[in-house]
Order: C-alpha cells, then structure tokens, then sequence
C-alpha cells in the first residue's frame, strides 16, 4: 500500500487521483473494495494489542476499513487536514461533530441560512440534551458578535447558502470564534474543496455531505469530517462507538468521485456562470442569486476565497408560486428533485421542497419567497439547459 510522503508541492488533482491509494499484492491499478465486517489476527496476542490499541490496524469495519481509510485520506489531502472522519451521511458528519465536540450547557451560533435539515437537528434534537443553538444571519458579522456568551463553543455555517447563494467571510468569522474560544465548522458541500478550502483560511472543521458534488452522480448518501487530530480523534470515538459508519461500497464510489472532482466543479461553475448571465436577460426573470454576478453583493468575497463560484444558483420569476410552478413544470429533462451536485441538472421549488417545514415569517426572513427557483446546474449541455428553462420562462413574459 503505497502513500505519498510529501504532499505539500502537490496539486489538489494530483492529490485527487495519487493520494489514499490502495494496493495489495493483485497489483489492480483500481482501489479494491474491502467488504468485511472483521478481520483476523495471527495470535491471540496480536488481538489484544489490537484492540488495546498498542498496535495499529484494523479491528472490525464499524471503525476500521481500508476502503473507507483510502477516501479519508484522500480527502484529507485534498481538504488540507491532518485528518478525515467518513461517515454515513452528510448529517451524521453533523452530528458526530456536534455530538462529539460539544456537551450540555454549550451553545452553538448557526447561520439561518444553513441546510433544512441541520437546523432541525440543532433546534430540536441537540436541544434535549441541553445545547442551546441561536440562529444569525449569515452575512452579518455583528449579529454573530452579539450573540455569543461565555457558553458559546461553537459557530456553524455554510458558504456559499442555500439557496440564496449568500457568502460569509470565512478568515473574519474564525478570527471572531476564536476570539471567544470557539470553534468555526464550514459546511463545505457547496464548493468541495476544489474551489474552497475553509481550513487554509482558518476554521477549524471543514464537513461534508459527500451525497452531492464529492459523488457527484447521484449514487450513494455518505458524509465526511475534516480538520486536525486532536478534534477528529474525538469525533472518531464518537464514531467508534454510536456507529454511523460510512460503508466499504459508498467509499470507494466516493473515492472515484474525488478523481474527477476538481474537473467537475470547474464545469458546473463554468455552466452555472453562462446560466446566470443569461437567466438576468430574461424578461420573466426579476432577480438572479449567484456570487459570480458582479451584481452580487458579494461577489468579490467570493472572488477571494472560492476559486470558482460553483454550480448552484438560483432565481426569482415574475409572479408567484404558480408562475414558479410553471416554469419548473414546462421543463422536459431537469429532475424536479431537492437533491444538488449531481450530473444531472435538478430544479426545485424551496418555499414548497427544502425548505417548506420552515414558517412563513422564517421563510420572509430567509429570502425564500413563491417565487423563487433553485437550480443545480449539471453537466448537460449549457444550450439544452438554457433551452429547457426557456420553454416555461417565454410563456410567462
Ligand atoms: C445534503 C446536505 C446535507 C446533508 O447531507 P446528507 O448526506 O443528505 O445527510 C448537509 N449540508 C448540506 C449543505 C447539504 O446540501
């Protein structure tokens, strides 16, 4: 099993496809799939070292598996950490972080703007066991200044959001949490760090849904915690003993993923760029939401820390839900569907999908009117795609 000792003058792609890599005597060129739930020992005394922990090695795949070891590492590299944590899904990376690096009487500043499901488990679930969550606006630092107290651990956000494409300034927000003892975790799932890295610019835990674009075709639910030792050794344990594992076969799906990862996410932006440029032109559009419009406020932040602007946008259409409705209805190939960073181009409503479960007045808050579509640009071509949006967008203007 080869690894590379000095990854420092590599290139994320070459990390991509050279690091994690796994070989055993068959010589196969492609990283096998260890599907074992245990491993044999050659003694009893080697067992007991094993499992003491005197001696390195697997033990059983709750914990310990080659295949799933070969992505962490590959994503480690590519996240600039020292170490990955797999996990079964995006939101047991969340919670394993939560459940680890936080206890009762501790509290969390979350961004509003964060993934509908992550504010449920803050809000509700994290709750019971005594961690109190207060919910800020992304983009306003002061908010996330006046809301910390001497029990605040821990500020959690993602950047850019969903579905808004709102960017929070990541240097600025982990100096802040640091200042107060805290630490910053970046949901980084929006731009993968092939157009971010949120550890180079000082957060401390940068996680993954690795569902979306590390995939990126649609195949496998899995999840992924980045950072240094110290933390990732205690998300571990938590791992270790509450179980939500990443499995051999997502792993290693996970691991072809990351191969093209760097290719993918260039072609997503470089689609999601033309769609939103020609999206503004259009007399049924009243508003486009995608940082690399120099119209976006926050484009040049953007500009800064993202290598590019990524494949997610969205748009406001004049009218409301029925007009909205419409122009996703009169599409022949987008998927209606709440995923993202597939190969497939996917369309969705949030104000009645993602992000219906939250009310009225929250939605208000969040910019998340009727008349709102998300579209996560795919890798179809830019003209079909612009084509298949026209087709409801001509009838409405
Ligand atoms: C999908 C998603 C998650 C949750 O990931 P799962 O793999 O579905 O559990 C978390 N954060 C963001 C930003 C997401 O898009």
């Amino acid at each position: 099993m080869d690894q590379l000792d000095d990854l420092s003058s590599l290139h994320l792609e070459t990390l991509a496809l050279r690091t994690g890599q796994l070989r055993t005597d068959e010589g196969a060129h492609g990283e096998p799939i260890f599907t074992t739930s245990s491993y044999v020992f050659k003694s009893a005394e080697q067992a007991a070292a094993r499992f003491s922990g005197q001696e390195p090695g697997n033990i059983y795949s709750r914990f310990t598996n080659p295949t799933v070891r070969a992505f962490e590492q590959r994503l480690a590299a590519m996240e600039g950490a020292e170490r990955c944590v797999a996990t079964s899904s995006g939101m047991a990376a969340i919670l394993a972080t939560a459940m680890a690096l936080l206890q009762s009487g501790d509290e969390v500043i979350c961004s509003r703007s964060v993934f509908g499901t992550t504010n449920v488990l803050f809000e509700k679930y994290l709750k019971k066991f005594g961690v109190k969550t207060t919910f800020v606006s992304l983009t306003d630092i002061t908010q996330w200044q006046a809301a910390i107290t001497t029990n605040t651990r821990m500020f959690f956000l993602e950047t850019p959001s969903n579905p808004l494409c709102e960017v929070a300034d990541i240097a600025k927000m982990a100096e802040l949490a640091h200042k107060h003892d805290a630490l910053l975790v970046v949901d980084n799932c929006f731009c993968t760090p092939a157009l971010q890295r949120p550890l180079e610019m000082g957060a401390d835990i940068a996680l993954h849904s690795a569902t979306k674009f590390l995939d990126g075709q649609g195949r496998c639910i899995g999840g992924a915690v980045c950072g240094r030792s110290e933390l990732m050794e205690e998300v571990f344990g938590f791992l270790r003993s509450a179980g939500p594992t990443m499995s051999p076969f997502n792993a290693w799906v996970f691991l072809k993923g990351l191969e093209t990862l760097s290719l993918r996410m260039q072609a997503h932006s470089a689609s999601a760029l033309r769609l939103a440029d020609w999206l503004e032109q259009q007399p049924a559009v009243e508003k486009v939401f995608y940082t690399g419009l120099p119209t976006h406020p926050q484009h040049l932040l953007a500009r800064a820390q993202q290598s590019a602007f990524g494949g997610v946008l969205s748009f406001r259409v004049k009218g409301g839900r029925k007009e909205a409705w419409s122009v996703i209805d009169a599409t022949r190939f987008l998927s209606i569907t709440g995923n993202l960073g597939d190969a497939k181009s996917t369309i969705t409503h949030p104000a009645t999908t993602t992000h219906g479960r939250l009310s009225d007045e929250a939605k208000a808050e969040a910019g998340i009117t009727e008349n709102l579509i998300r579209v996560a640009v795919g890798l179809e071509h830019i003209d079909d795609i612009k084509a298949d949006l026209n087709r409801g967008l001509t009838k409405l203007s």
